[in-house]
């Protein structure tokens, strides 16, 4: 029995949609008034024995929505991840009262172009993104103040596993302001697939030049396995990205199997701990 708490909704599957064994999609009331801003995240949890358990997950609904939407692998000897795919429509789950996150469009810096990198469910943001500017466009109203675009990648071992590709090329085909590409990164394993291969840091560079993007009038935005974070920022650094150009959420950070699961680093032990704060 999940109870809310001071900081805590007791929030309700409504209902899953599963992509693969270990991908699904989950749509979540949050069980109260949860407000958010696209590319927020939101802190879920389960507990189990009187002990609770909590991870953030990155939220892919559009704040206009009503229910809460999150894209979720299974991490297979994770502490939360195999208990919350044991759950199913109308069972409970803890989420925190308040949503965190920096990782929004930049609207402040004078650069108009966003060029989005995601690994799986590293989209999610992005997804919130889109749906939420063209719910505006769609109303008439200005996507975003100025003259913005976004261009997303999203790489994944096997076509199975984008989770929204039909979404996004559908937006992708319909509004002038966003481009979507994805790309697998095992194209053998499927042989009827005829778009990009690759992973998607190795195509950055085509990208970015086929879209014309300039390191002065583009933010980059990248999330998801800490190694294509990592390599991305790289490559755009080489061509000429400053460091001010770059929003990153990393999903998680390598870890040293001997000593059981513990943090590579200091920093980054503290830096989930931070999430985790009310
Ligand atoms: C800001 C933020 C947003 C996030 N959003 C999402 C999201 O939208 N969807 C999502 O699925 N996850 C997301 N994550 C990751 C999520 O919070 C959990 O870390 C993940 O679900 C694993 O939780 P767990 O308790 O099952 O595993 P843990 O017990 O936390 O991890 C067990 C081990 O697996 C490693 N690990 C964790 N995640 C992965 C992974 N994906 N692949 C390989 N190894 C991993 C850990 O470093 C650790 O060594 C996000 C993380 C952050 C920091």
């Amino acid at each position: 029995m999940i109870r809310s708490t001071e900081n805590h909704f007791c929030a309700r599957i409504l209902d899953r949609r599963d992509i693969s064994q270990d991908l699904s999609v989950f749509q979540i009331d949050p069980g109260g008034p949860f407000t958010y801003r696209a590319g927020q995240y939101a802190t879920l949890g389960i507990e189990r024995n009187g002990v609770r358990t909590e991870r953030p997950y990155s939220i892919a609904s559009s704040p206009y929505e009503d229910a809460l939407e999150v894209f979720v692998e299974l991490v297979p000897n994770g502490s939360l991840t195999p208990n919350l795919f044991q759950l199913k429509p109308g069972d409970s789950l803890l989420c925190r009262k308040i949503a965190k996150g920096r990782f929004t469009l930049d609207l402040r810096s004078d650069r108009s172009n966003h060029l989005l990198v995601s690994t799986v469910t590293g989209i999610a943001p992005f997804v919130s993104y889109v749906r939420t500017l063209y719910r505006d466009w769609k109303n008439g109203g200005t996507p975003m103040p100025g003259n913005h675009k976004l261009f997303c990648l999203q790489g994944a071992s096997r076509p199975f596993e984008f989770g929204y590709r039909e979404e996004l090329e559908g937006y992708s085909a319909e509004v002038p302001w966003f481009k979507y590409v994805s790309t697998v990164s095992r194209p053998w394993e499927a042989p009827g697939w005829q778009g990009e291969r690759g992973r998607v840091d190795d195509l950055l560079r085509k990208y970015a030049d086929k879209w014309e993007l300039q390191a002065e009038t583009t933010t980059v935005y990248l999330c998801g396995h800490p190694k294509m974070i990592e390599n991305s920022r790289g490559t755009l650094e080489r061509a000429g990205w400053k460091k001010d150009a770059f929003l990153e959420e990393a999903y998680y950070h390598a870890a040293i199997k001997e000593s059981g699961g513990k943090f590579e680093t200091r920093a980054a032990q503290e830096k989930q701990e931070s999430l985790l704060t009310p």
